[in-house]
């Protein structure tokens, strides 16, 4: 397996010589993430932000959709601003975080004006859309690269920015569960922690913080739940009527497919968030057994292996049978054995 750079390599990389360079000889900066924004492309864009701030560059931070109300007590989140109409005379773009550059936006799509676009991100999905690309898939989160390329750059990590990329790393490995937490993602969260980050603090405004909404939100998503004859494919979905009968948001619905996956005997976790009539947002959560990033690609979406999403049009039944017929697909062409087996006897709900 590759080990995630080091602060002894990277100043000799050169992807991340070529992203220091460009930083140090702009002076306008955008730095954007994607739709839908997460705890990763949130910190890793406002500890990008903060950073460049920091070096005496002038910054622009944009995202095309609202900031879930979650991460208002991140640093610099008050600055986001969600219109690029006037911002002019740049001349670097960064977007972290993000595989496609269509997921960064429409609007951010017909912006002109963006100067050497500097692509940051983690996915290995990524399809290096920038003018010079710094993917790195061993990255746990990419507020991993974000650190290094701001230490490569010299810039100073205050509180502030230890915050922003601790709550990234924090968010992306699921609480430094997942596999990708490797010691290089333990090392920097260290750093972080050193450098002002509370760990206990950012958990609970993360995670024991939410509106009671998501909660009743959450009890009907679950009563949703369905399984494949084998039940190693664990369904559920949610519907806009849904969220706006508990007065909740789309954002509400982050994390509510690991509940999918979480259950015994389950190899996959779906989740089907209806977007508009007709369309919907799915998201995989693998045990590990299949690469889900793979089978979100054949419906144009990415992300990792146990991790993936895309958007799909149809309506509900029909979304479901493609999507399920995928995943059986790739289940059954993964000859190994689960090391997360059903318990004999078990029978559970059926599609
Ligand atoms: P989620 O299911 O939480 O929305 O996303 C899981 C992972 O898949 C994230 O890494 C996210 O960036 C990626 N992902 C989600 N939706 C899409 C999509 O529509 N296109 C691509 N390329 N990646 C996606």
């Amino acid at each position: 397996m590759h080990r995630a750079p080091t602060q002894e390599i990277f100043m000799t990389d050169e992807k991340y010589s070529k992203i220091v360079e460009a930083i140090k000889n702009s002076r306008r900066f955008v730095v954007v993430s994607h739709v839908n924004p997460e705890g990763d492309a949130v910190g890793s864009l406002l500890g990008m932000y903060l950073g460049l701030k920091g070096m005496g560059k002038e910054v622009v931070p944009y995202l095309e959709d609202q900031l879930p109300p979650l991460y208002d007590f991140l640093p610099g989140s008050k600055d986001i601003v969600h219109t690029l109409e006037g911002v002019k005379d740049i001349d670097c773009t960064i977007a972290v975080d993000c595989g496609q550059a269509d997921r960064l936006g429409d609007n951010f799509s017909s912006f002109k004006g963006k100067g050497v676009f500097l692509n940051i991100d983690h996915h290995v999905t990524n399809d290096n859309y920038g003018d010079v690309n710094l993917v790195v898939p061993e990255a746990s989160a990419a507020g991993e690269i974000v650190y290094d390329v701001l230490k490569a750059a010299g810039a100073e990590i205050t509180k502030g920015i230890a915050i922003n990329l601790y709550t990234a790393i924090h968010t992306d490995t699921g609480s430094f569960r997942y596999s990708c937490s490797t010691p290089e993602a333990f090392r920097k969260a260290g750093e972080l922690v050193r450098a002002g980050a509370d760990p206990w603090d950012i958990s609970v405004k993360v995670y024991e913080n939410y509106p009671a909404a998501r909660f009743k939100l959450l009890g009907a998503t679950l009563s949703t739940l369905e399984f494949t004859d084998d039940n190693k494919i664990a369904i559920v979905h949610v519907t806009l009527e849904s969220i706006k009968s508990f007065d909740g948001t789309k954002d509400m619905t982050d994390g509510f497919v690991n509940y999918a996956r979480a259950i015994e005997g389950v190899e996959v976790g779906v989740l089907f968030r209806e977007v508009k009539k007709g369309e919907y947002k799915a998201s995989l959560r693998s045990k590990g057994r299949i690469d889900v990033s793979g089978v979100a690609g054949l419906f144009n979406g990415g992300g990792h292996a146990h991790a993936a999403g895309f958007s799909i049009k149809g309506n509900l039944l029909e979304v479901k049978a493609k999507v399920v017929a995928e995943l059986e697909k790739a289940l059954k062409e993964q000859s190994s054995p689960s090391p997360y087996p059903l318990p004999v006897g078990e029978r559970r709900e059926k599609l």
